[in-house]
């Protein structure tokens, strides 16, 4: 449950559109009964506004998709243009600003991916690149991590990892889940990267055996897996699953829908590992959310399989032009004003160095993990035995008094069970970096409250 931090909005507009809410809004992944959503009016950049006026910092790129900031002036100004050309038309047609959006997506993609399948959003991508690898390789079998999110529709769940999967199982056969690597808490009690590299291998492998890897369509990773904990793998693992895929036929999927457009200060988050996927999954900030868009980036040796053969997906509103032209003024303002590489610059030189000096600081954080603005603070009642602040698949009353304290404060936070995810907008600026840095550094001090040392530290 959402901790009531902010009171009802009290400007008459606002007010009918909570009251409206609550009468009629069924909200996604909530128990209905326990909501008290804030409204909001407005956004602009890295800000957004409450219905009683109130500015927050949003840390938190609403759900890790507004990497360009809120209201762009070019994506804004593509919208209406587009909008003023026209507004829909059926996948089944060409399109200026489709073919346009494929040009820029493809442009930036590894060589050799050069046609994209797009959809309306993250999850449909996951779906239609598990139905290419399947059709392509006419196996069943798809192999996913556990500490992973891959969508909310019936596929995608099946293939997250994360307890969210749990209700939504239904009995469907064909996924098989996996440990990716993760040195923190590693499953394989390894103690250094290549360790946990090798190890993490080596279980992959293992897996596929008892599976028989001639039954097996695709191994679908995220290159940095996002919502489960932000770990970007360690040196050699991804190169290790290139390699295992190809000695097996298999098809090697990267999810890059939280990864993609500059979250980790590159394009894709590939870029960093020198591995070539077979197929990429793309969403969120392809156009910061604006209008929504995904879709899946295909290799030519996949696309020949559709030369002759009919594709057999698709939705109505694929493709469409209002959120294709979103995407060209997104891609084009990000290259245009060093979006990407401003992304890495404040990962390296802000975001990383100020986490870890809270860390010497803050008992609470057992672990400091990222890259580009794409950062995550394991913490921890104790960093001895590592125990989470709150449970896998829960939370807690220290992480719900942490929360609510930074939104009180005007910070918008990412959480996740016992994680911090700080996860801003690629544009952020240093100083409003530091802004809602300095905050989180407030209300770490709360939590450590709850550790076994006790300790209360004071921001300096
Ligand atoms: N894949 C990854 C890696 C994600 O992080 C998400 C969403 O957070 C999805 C897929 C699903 O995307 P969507 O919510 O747009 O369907």
């Amino acid at each position: 449950k959402e901790t009531p931090t902010v009171p009802a909005p009290t400007d008459p507009a606002a007010k009918r559109a909570y009251e409206l809410d609550r009468a009629h809004v069924f909200h996604s992944w909530s128990a209905q009964g326990a909501l008290d959503p804030m409204v909001v009016t407005r956004a602009e950049g890295s800000y957004v506004w409450d219905g009683e006026g109130n500015k927050y910092l949003d840390f938190s790129s609403q759900l890790v998709n507004t990497n360009i900031g809120h209201q762009h002036p070019k994506v804004v100004a593509a919208i209406k243009a587009q909008a003023d050309k026209l507004c829909t038309i059926s996948p089944s047609y060409a399109n200026d600003a489709r073919s346009e959006a494929a040009r820029l997506v493809v442009e930036r993609a590894p060589e050799g991916l050069n046609k994209v399948f797009f959809t309306n959003g993250g999850a449909e991508a996951v779906e239609n690149a598990v139905r290419m690898a399947r059709l392509h390789t006419g196996r069943q079998k798809v192999l996913s991590t556990y500490r992973s999110y891959h969508g909310a529709t019936t596929t995608a769940i099946n293939l997250t990892g994360d307890p969210r999967r749990w209700a939504n199982e239904f009995g469907n056969a064909g996924f098989v889940h996996f440990f990716g690597p993760f040195l923190y808490r590693s499953p394989f009690h390894a103690t250094t990267e290549a360790e946990e590299s090798a190890r993490a291998l080596e279980h992959l492998e293992q897996i596929l055996a008892f599976e028989g890897p001639g039954t097996v369509a695709a191994i679908i990773l995220e290159t940095v897996p996002g919502t489960a904990g932000i770990m970007p793998p360690p040196p050699g693992y991804l190169a290790g699953v290139r390699e295992l895929c190809d000695r097996h036929g298999i098809i090697f999927i990267a999810d890059e829908v939280m990864s993609g457009f500059g979250r980790t200060g590159a394009w894709f988050a590939v870029d960093h590992y020198d591995v070539t996927p077979d197929l990429i999954t793309f969403a969120k900030g392809v156009n910061s959310g604006y209008v929504p868009l995904g879709g899946v980036i295909i290799s030519d040796a996949i696309a020949a399989t559709f030369d002759e053969r009919v594709y057999p997906g698709g939705l109505t509103y694929s493709g469409h032009p209002l959120a294709c032209a979103a995407a060209v003024g997104t891609i084009e303002a990000m290259a245009e004003e060093g979006i990407v590489e401003h992304a890495a610059e404040m990962g390296e030189r802000v975001i990383g160095p100020r986490l870890r000096e809270m860390a010497e600081r803050h008992p609470v954080i057992g672990e400091v993990r990222g890259l580009g603005v794409f950062w995550a603070l394991d913490l921890v009642v104790d960093r001895d035995t590592k125990e989470p602040l709150a449970p896998y698949g829960g939370s807690s009353p220290a992480i719900a008094e942490l929360m609510g304290a930074a939104k009180t404060a005007g910070l918008l936070l990412f959480n996740n069970y016992h994680r911090i995810h700080v996860v801003p907008p690629c544009t952020i600026s240093e100083a409003e970096l530091e802004e809602g840095l300095a905050i989180l550094d407030e209300v770490l001090s709360l939590a450590d409250a709850h550790t076994t040392s006790g300790a209360v530290v004071t921001a300096s």
